[in-house]
């Protein structure tokens, strides 16, 4: 059987934190959730805007037990096969948009 191996977007979020974004206000209740990994975060504020209770919920990619090592060197490479694709849409969005930008040259009058 396959190890299971740690995901890349949750070891990002360890590492440098969570990426959080609103998701509601709803009277004194915010909800935001990590681009990133899912994860969830639930705050209720007082009339004084204090936090009052905070509570966490985290996908179970994230989760990981606390008696396991986490394979680093697989984990590496899965960055590593993700940074890649990232370059690669990245290469092509721009290689696009420089023949739309070329083209709409061409068809210009001057
Ligand atoms: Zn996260």
């Amino acid at each position: 059987m396959a190890r299971k191996q740690y995901d890349a977007h949750c070891a990002s979020c360890r590492v440098l934190g969570h990426r959080w974004g609103i998701k509601y206000w709803r009277g004194f209740t915010l909800l935001v959730s990590c681009d990133e990994c899912g994860a969830l975060r639930e705050d209720q504020f007082n009339q004084h805007w204090e936090i009052v209770k905070r509570k966490y919920t985290y996908s179970k990619e994230y989760r990981w037990p606390s008696d396991e090592k986490i394979e680093v060197a697989a984990l590496r490479a899965q960055c590593k096969r993700q940074a890649r694709q990232l370059l690669r849409y990245i290469g092509e969005k721009a290689k696009a948009r420089r023949t739309v930008n070329a083209s709409a040259e061409a068809t210009a009058v001057h």
